[in-house]
């Protein structure tokens, strides 16, 4: 949809092309005219242009941060209620034992009241009241199909499921230990939560939590292909007997190894190029700007540096430390942290090394593709590390080649189109 401003200044909103710039028309300092869309088109764009709302609207004591809250704990809440309504559907194996456990039901009862009480104290101090409607409407909604007291509505028909449990936690957990840090020590301050794409990346977030279970079957079958066709154990026993820091430690540094040369692939053989370009598609890094990732490189990149992990036979705890670090590990890379680490950059991967890989300038082509040891990269000659502390003036690829939304993104591989990969130095 266009509207245009008395300026003259055209500005491009919700669409069916998929754009998603900001909705607030800093030209014209005014919100677009909903007057041409059905209900649901309005009210969606309304909580839209809330949630994107420039600074000065979005300053403490607005209701802004109240209206957000309210918002994300109402809809987890409504979330959380829907599992366990068809926990058959949404509930993950790992996860039935928390959710079976009572305190699950007094978080989720707490929540809830968090929820309500956010969304009124926004209703009291912000002007618009959308947000603060919208999250009261929610919560309310979540405690009428059942709230804290819900219990299951049908069998557990299948072994299959979609991990609804697993987003929500995710996104809870990853968001109130991301969102205060970036707020507090940005490396852009003028980077918003809800900035530029920030939806489509949220959906790359959904997709993947909810695909889980397909994701970790598929992800694991080189791996267990080897181990059935090779016999390793005494070495296996050797491994596994070593001290948890030193596993911990070769696990990282080998799946790292193995990480850096997929990734160098990717970025090398056009074929594979065209599916890590949606990755490096990203305009805007935070903590969600990793989960944007085509669906065939998570399965490639995560079956291939699964096999020294569990074909050497490193231990269970050993392992399963090392998968909760690189998810925290990849989301920091990622963040818009400004935070200074002086000599740590030497040795480990922070956000500016891994910023510098997606940089939209020139010498920031093929460089820096480890996501843990830079030690890789200067082995292998593809480091780079500007001296004077600076970062990439912009992310994303020269030209924007890549579509923009989920679907044309997962389609863009497939289709023809004559395009070249960046050159490798
Ligand atoms: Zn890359
Ligand atoms: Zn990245």
């Amino acid at each position: 949809m266009i509207f245009i401003c008395r300026t003259g200044f055209a500005t491009e909103t919700e669409s069916n092309t998929g754009d998603s710039r900001p909705l607030y028309d800093t030209a014209c300092g005014r919100f677009p005219d909903f007057r041409s869309m059905n209900h649901i088109q309005k009210g969606r764009l309304k909580i839209r242009h809330e949630l994107e709302a420039p600074p000065a609207l979005r300053k403490f004591g607005s209701g802004w941060a109240s209206g957000v809250l309210g918002l994300v704990l109402g809809l987890s809440g409504l979330g959380l209620v829907a599992i366990l309504r068809f926990p058959g559907i949404f509930m993950m194996d790992e996860t039935a034992k928390l959710i079976a456990h009572p305190a699950f039901r007094t978080g989720l009862f707490v929540l809830l009241v968090l929820a309500f009480a956010f969304s009124m104290l926004s209703l009291v101090l912000r002007s618009g009241k959308t947000l603060g409607m919208t999250g009261m409407g929610v919560t309310l909604l979540a405690v009428t199909f059942g709230g804290a007291g819900a219990t299951a509505l049908t069998p557990n028909m299948t072994p299959l499921y979609l991990g609804l449990d697993f987003f929500i936690l995710r996104l809870l957990f990853t968001g109130f230990l991301f969102i205060p840090l970036e707020t507090i020590f940005p490396h852009r301050d003028d980077q918003g939560m809800f900035r530029y794409e920030w939806r489509e990346d949220l959906l790359y977030f959904l997709v993947s939590s909810m695909l889980v279970q397909v994701l970790t079957y598929l992800s694991f079958i080189p791996a267990n292909t080897i181990m059935a066709v090779t016999v390793w154990t005494t070495f296996r026993m050797w491994v596994a007997s070593l001290p948890f820091v030193i596993q911990f430690l070769a696990i990282m540094f080998l799946t790292d190894l193995v990480q850096y040369w997929v990734h160098r692939l990717f970025h090398r053989i056009p074929m594979l190029w065209r599916f890590h370009s949606v990755h490096h598609s990203a305009q805007a890094m935070d903590w969600m700007a990793g989960a944007r990732m085509h669906f065939l490189e998570i399965l490639i990149l995560r079956s291939t540096t699964v096999i020294p992990m569990i074909v050497l036979g490193f231990s269970q705890s050993a392992v399963n430390t090392y998968i909760f670090v690189v998810y925290l590990y990849a989301t920091f890379v990622h963040s818009n942290l400004g935070w200074k680490f002086g000599i740590v950059e030497k040795f480990l991967v922070t956000p500016r090394f891994h910023h510098w890989h997606h940089g939209i300038e020139k010498e920031a082509i093929d460089v820096n593709f480890a996501v843990h040891f830079p030690l890789l990269d200067r082995l292998f000659g593809t480091h780079h590390m500007p001296e004077d502390n600076r970062w990439p003036s912009g992310y994303g690829i020269s030209g924007h080649p890549v579509p923009k939304g989920y679907w044309q993104q997962f389609l863009h591989p497939f289709r023809r189109k004559k395009r070249k990969p960046p050159l490798e130095h």
